[in-house]
């Protein structure tokens, strides 16, 4: 079979059930990672050739991290030049494909932490930073702070000349623009219909977690945050603890949703929290903080345990994910419960 073909049976069917999960107990992967680029619907008739541009891009983003895996990367090195990857691609809520304001600016957050010793950088609310997750790893390595916001975080990347700039209109694309004029006009029409515009927003922010061949942990999320959103708004990408969060002793979890109810419930860190003090497995916190904290519909997570064992669990009709191991596993999906494991993908590296 076609590398093509296999790949677009990884891209699953849709399910009544919303939800899917990847468990891999034996023997533990060596290097385990996972992706996702929003929780969100993608409608199902859509033109043929979009939905194989999400695939295309999750696949590579996706080889890209095992390639970096399989040789011996850090889980740190590998979050932070995935979620890079997935930002500079116009398709995803993030960098590049960033979404409007209501405004019509680019306000955009990142976040990143290092599960071996729970150190974290931030950003939120950039306008010129071509690769927010880059300046978050910089507030981590170079400030003695964790969250750096709007022209402050813009004057320090000043100070960093390695740190990529841009024209704000870099963040500027046709598709983004016409969502934003259609939530600008269901907003003036009624709260009903503003809702129902929600629902249907292709949300696309993107994140990473990974478990390294050493054991650590990493997790890293960007997102240009919500179509229409009030100017100053930040949500619960660039928060550690809400949209992102990582502990060796634990998980490492990214989020993707309405980011006032993963604030609201300190998402991420819930996961991590379930664990540590119930003794809950990954896959039992993950179901039980997006199936009864969080409300239908509110979103996703995706996250990965000190086991190498993964879980990618949402509430929405879709959610565009993707996740591989080293046992050779290899799958992207959009709709599907649960994913269909696609073993054997030409390409799949089962011994690194
Ligand atoms: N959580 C992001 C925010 O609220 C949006 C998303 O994940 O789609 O900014």
């Amino acid at each position: 079979m076609k590398s093509s073909q296999s790949m677009w049976f990884g891209l699953v069917v849709f399910s009544l059930c919303c939800s899917c999960t990847s468990n891999h107990r034996v023997p533990a992967p060596k290097w385990s990672i996972a992706i996702h680029a929003g929780a969100g619907v993608i409608a199902k008739g859509k033109d043929q050739s979009e939905v194989l541009a999400y695939r295309d891009s999750l696949s590579e983003a996706l080889a890209q991290g095992r390639k970096m895996l399989s040789e011996g990367a850090t889980a740190m090195e590998t979050v932070e030049e995935v979620v890079v990857l997935l930002e500079d691609n116009p398709l995803f809520n993030a960098g590049r494909g960033a979404v409007y304001n209501e405004v019509g600016k680019h306000e955009l957050d990142a976040s990143i932490m290092d599960g071996s010793n729970l150190s974290c950088g931030a950003v939120a609310g950039v306008m010129t930073v071509k690769n927010p997750i880059r300046l978050a790893k910089r507030v981590m390595t170079a400030t003695r702070h964790v969250l750096l916001a709007g022209r402050g975080a813009e004057k320090f990347a000043d100070t960093q000349s390695d740190i990529e700039r841009v024209a704000p209109s870099y963040f500027d694309t046709e598709g983004r623009l016409r969502s934003l004029q259609r939530a600008l006009k269901a907003r003036r029409k009624s709260a009903a219909n503003m809702k129902v515009f929600r629902r249907q927003e292709l949300r696309s922010t993107v994140g990473c977690v990974v478990r390294d061949q050493a054991g650590n942990l990493a997790a890293a999320t960007s997102t240009g945050g919500m179509t229409a959103k009030r100017w100053g708004r930040v949500g619960d990408s660039p928060l550690v603890g809400a949209g992102t969060y990582a502990n060796n002793d634990t998980c490492a979890v990214s989020c993707t949703g309405t980011g006032e109810e993963y604030i609201r419930h300190g998402v991420a860190y819930d996961v991590a929290a379930r664990m540590r003090y119930r003794g809950d497995s990954l896959e039992e916190a993950a179901r039980a903080v997006v199936f009864e904290v969080l409300a239908k519909d509110d979103g996703g997570l995706i996250a990965v345990d000190s086991q190498g064992n993964m879980t990618l669990v949402f509430n929405t009709l879709g959610m565009f994910r993707g996740a591989a191991d080293s046992s050779g596993h290899f799958e992207v999906a959009i709709w599907e419960h649960p994913l269909v494991p696609s073993h054997g993908i030409s390409g799949a590296d089962s011994k690194p």
